[in-house]
């Protein structure tokens, strides 16, 4: 008898907007990633921060993945529904030593090249102002392994790159929900764009401080328009089209270089997706750009 899979992905967008074809790309790497693992695969939405996320954006992302056939194999997780996890979360770094609330702005660190005037990593932030919270990292030269990429090396900076928590206009930030959903959705798998892998090793100290074992990551070329840009709402990327799941599909796996045959142009996007379950090789994606 086979052991069931342990394998658990997940696709995790900001809905600042609809799906476009480079998040689709980013989708369907992850699901035929965990597919073709016999994993389960879920969608999370990353609706932190309602001032960038038009409200009709969530139901256009979940409406985009329904019309192509990516269905989760449990019911999607909302970030706004979280907040009490991630007051938890801080109170736990808060306790440890771990975090620390910083009153600094933007425009005082960057004079200080990152350092805190006020020494706020030594509890010296002066009352009666509005505070961020900050994960302390560690100074780390920090090594893991990209499913993809192969050998990664980051270096982080205590002090000059602690990441903000829980942002001062009381907004929790990406860099505390991705980890704390990562871990209570067990996931062990995460493939996403190459604009996160940045982002990585800070993650792996908050799994760190929050007792947890980080996953796997796997990280994807992120799709460029004509002009060398990533396909974002920013600039101004169309969203899918609803009724062209094929082609889409399709155009998704070519992005990938899987190389579908053309028969696939006439089939459904439960086919095409079958087709690149069983075909699925994430080591012939380009690795060109990042
Ligand atoms: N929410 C992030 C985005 O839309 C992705 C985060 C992740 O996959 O870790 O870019």
């Amino acid at each position: 008898m086979t052991k069931p899979s342990r394998y658990r992905g997940r696709f995790a967008p900001s809905p600042t907007g609809p799906l476009h074809f480079g998040s689709l790309v980013t989708a369907l790497a992850s699901y035929l990633e965990a597919k073709s693992r016999s994993g389960r695969w879920l969608i999370r939405i990353e609706d932190l921060d309602p001032l960038r996320e038009p409200p009709e954006a969530t139901g256009e992302i979940l409406n985009s993945l329904d019309a192509h056939g990516l269905f989760p194999d449990e019911p999607v997780l909302f970030q706004s529904h979280r907040h009490p996890a991630y007051h938890a979360a801080i109170e736990q770094l808060l306790d440890k030593g771990l975090a620390y609330r910083c009153s600094c702005s933007r425009k005082q660190l960057q004079a200080h090249h990152g350092r805190h005037p006020q020494r706020c990593r030594d509890g010296a932030t002066a009352t009666g102002q509005p505070f961020a919270i900050r994960f302390a990292l560690q100074d780390e030269l920090c090594h893991w392994q990209d499913q993809l990429l192969g050998p990664q090396q980051q270096t982080v900076r205590a002090e000059i790159d602690d990441p903000v928590l829980l942002r001062k206009e009381g907004f929790f930030a990406y860099q505390l929900a991705v980890v704390v959903d990562d871990i209570e959705q067990g996931i062990t798998d995460v493939v996403r764009g190459s604009d996160q892998l940045d982002m990585t090793a800070q993650q792996i100290q908050i799994y760190r401080a929050l007792d947890a074992t980080p996953p796997r990551w796997l990280h994807i070329p992120v799709i460029v328009n004509e002009q060398g840009q990533k396909l974002s709402k920013q600039n101004h990327a169309p969203g899918l089209d609803n009724l062209k799941p094929v082609h889409n599909l399709f155009s998704a796996l070519n992005a990938l270089n899987q190389q579908p045959p053309q028969t696939l142009l006439s089939g459904s996007p439960e086919n095409l997706l079958e087709w690149g379950c069983s075909h699925w090789k994430p080591e012939a994606i380009h690795l060109t750009s990042r």
